[in-house]
């Protein structure tokens, strides 16, 4: 197990590249938007320099984690010599099953598929593969390179055997794997979101504003974070898309989106990423 390819270069694509990398690791990263690429090289390079002033790293070990990552617009010539592939591109459901039928087809047979998904479920993805006992959810938190927890994520069909090769596989990279089933938001979003949307509907209601809202979470509650500035570092596209798969899953209520929160991404305001959000970046 030598050579990972990870599928999507955005918030999280990069930190899993940056991380595999890292650890010894040949890495292929692949987006479909050279621009994205070109921003994961920058973003992985300010993180290593962070990492040196922390002195986690030396100069040297940031030149050989940079010399191991290549990257690709193309997804054949990505994922040939791959032995796990992570795919961590846009949440979203057809996009993520439109992958992993490429990725079936093109990758060698002993290929573990992995997907990063926050919410979708793992045996949907699965059943788009010959190979549902080799794929499995591998949920990096943001930032990866800092974040200590892997959930893995056993789809229906998942075998024992792929469920061990990743969370033995999370712990080389100094990671804490959790291992949890496959249902709706998983237990990070689970709970995550709903709590979020809930200080989004405080913000909608006039309850208090955003700062308010964040202080009382964070020096009430001792959170590290406000869940309004970790929406805004999540992405305000990726909760929403997360709070859906919530709302349709269970089909309870309680999980609607805030129309706020709908408003803000139609408006393109998407948090971190977009410098705008429930603060200006
Ligand atoms: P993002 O929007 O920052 O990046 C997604 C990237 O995927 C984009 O660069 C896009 O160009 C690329 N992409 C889209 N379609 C593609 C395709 N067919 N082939 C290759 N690349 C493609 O999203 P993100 O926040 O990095 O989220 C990625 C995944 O990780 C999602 O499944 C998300 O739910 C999950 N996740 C996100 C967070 C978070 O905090 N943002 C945390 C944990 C898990």
């Amino acid at each position: 197990m030598q050579h990972v390819s990870v599928i999507g270069s955005g918030t999280m694509g990069n930190g899993i590249a940056h991380t595999f990398a890292q650890y010894g690791f040949d890495v292929s990263l692949v987006d479909t938007q050279p621009a994205a690429l070109e921003r994961a090289i920058v973003t992985i390079h300010a993180n290593l320099d962070r990492q040196i002033k922390k002195e986690i790293l030396t100069d040297d070990e940031k030149g050989r984690t940079l010399a191991r990552i290549r990257t690709y617009t193309d997804l054949n010539d990505g994922v040939r010599n791959a032995d796990l592939v992570v795919e961590a591109a846009t949440e979203n459901e057809s996009i993520k099953v439109t992958i992993f039928k490429e990725l079936d087809r093109l990758c060698p047979g002993h290929t573990v598929l992995a997907t990063n998904t926050s919410s979708i479920s793992i045996t949907k993805i699965a059943s788009a593969t010959q190979r549902p006992d080799r794929v499995i959810g591998m949920h990096f938190m943001n930032p990866v390179p800092v974040m200590k927890l892997v959930e893995v994520i056993k789809g229906y069909l998942t075998s024992s055997d792929t469920t061990d090769m990743i969370t033995t596989l999370s712990r080389k990279l100094d990671k804490v794997p959790v291992e949890v089933n496959d249902y709706p938001g998983f237990v990070a979003n689970r709970i995550l979101m709903p709590m979020i949307n809930e200080a989004i509907y405080a913000l909608y209601e006039g309850v208090s504003d955003a700062e308010a809202i964040d202080n009382v979470m964070k020096l009430g509650m001792a959170h590290p974070m406000g869940p309004l500035e970790l929406a805004d570092f999540i992405g305000l596209d990726v909760c929403l898309s997360i709070l859906r798969v919530l709302h349709e899953g269970f089909g309870n209520p309680k999980y609607a989106p805030c129309p706020l929160l709908v408003n803000m991404v139609s408006a393109g305001r998407l948090g971190k990423k977009t410098g705008f959000g429930f603060y200006t970046y």
